[in-house]
């Protein structure tokens, strides 16, 4: 971690929504997932069954589900077409688990549908990765040296890509959550209505740290924008 000069500027104001918002993202899942992963669903099936079901249902069978290590660790791999389950979702048949597995596996069924926002999103991974390490260093480079002016505008077109990485990613993780609860409704693995609001719960807490990597995201490219205009003047 090098030390970052433009903390100091007024623009690091912007900084305060972002970083409470994401504070209590954060705490909003962990309750979320601490309750719901103590209530067992009726069905007893596990995050891994849900998951295979749900693969199965679309056709997916080439699909693997794998246990992978790790809490919250619970991703879709398109590579290599696995969803990997923590084996506390992997194993378990609370609502927690059963939520993480069906959306999990919603992102499977996305890419299997060429589901647009996601191909956008992948395709963006590099950019963005780029953008979000290098734009920063660019920024602090141009506001320390005057001379550098050019890289602030620079480092902010890098930075871009970060940001519409972020802001694509809402409508892949809210698709894939509603196709979950879609599925968890109507194929009846969740039986009562408090089944499926506990999933909804669930995973409407963790949709909400995806909006706070965004607004930190767009909110961190405004203020490169006023450390950039602060030098115009
Ligand atoms: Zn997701």
């Amino acid at each position: 971690m090098i030390f970052d000069p433009t903390l100091f500027h007024p623009s690091a104001i912007l900084l305060i929504p972002a970083i409470i918002l994401t504070v209590y993202a954060q705490a909003k899942v962990s309750s979320a997932y601490g309750r719901y992963s103590r209530i067992r669903s009726s069905s007893g099936r596990t995050g891994a069954d849900v998951a295979r079901e749900i693969l199965d249902k679309n056709g997916l069978y080439d699909v693997k589900v794998e246990q992978v290590a790790g809490n919250l660790t619970d991703h879709y791999d398109p590579r290599v077409h696995t969803v990997r389950l923590s084996s506390g979702v992997y194993n378990s048949s609370s609502l927690a688990a059963i939520a993480v597995a069906a959306h999990e596996t919603g992102h499977a069924v996305q890419h299997a549908d060429g589901y647009a926002p996601l191909k956008l999103r992948t395709a963006f991974v590099p950019l963005a990765s780029f953008g979000s390490q290098i734009g920063p260093i660019l920024i602090i480079i141009g506001f320390i040296m005057s001379s550098f002016d050019f890289l602030l505008t620079l480092g902010i077109y890098a930075f871009a890509f970060a940001v519409f990485f972020q802001i694509v990613t809402l409508p892949v993780e809210f698709n894939a959550s509603s196709r979950a609860l879609a599925f968890l409704e109507n194929s009846g693995v969740l039986s009562s209505r408090e089944e499926v609001s506990g999933a909804r719960r669930m995973l409407s807490a963790a949709a909400l740290t995806y909006v706070a990597a965004a607004l930190g995201a767009i909110l961190t490219l405004l203020r490169f924008i006023w450390i950039a205009q602060g030098r115009d003047d």
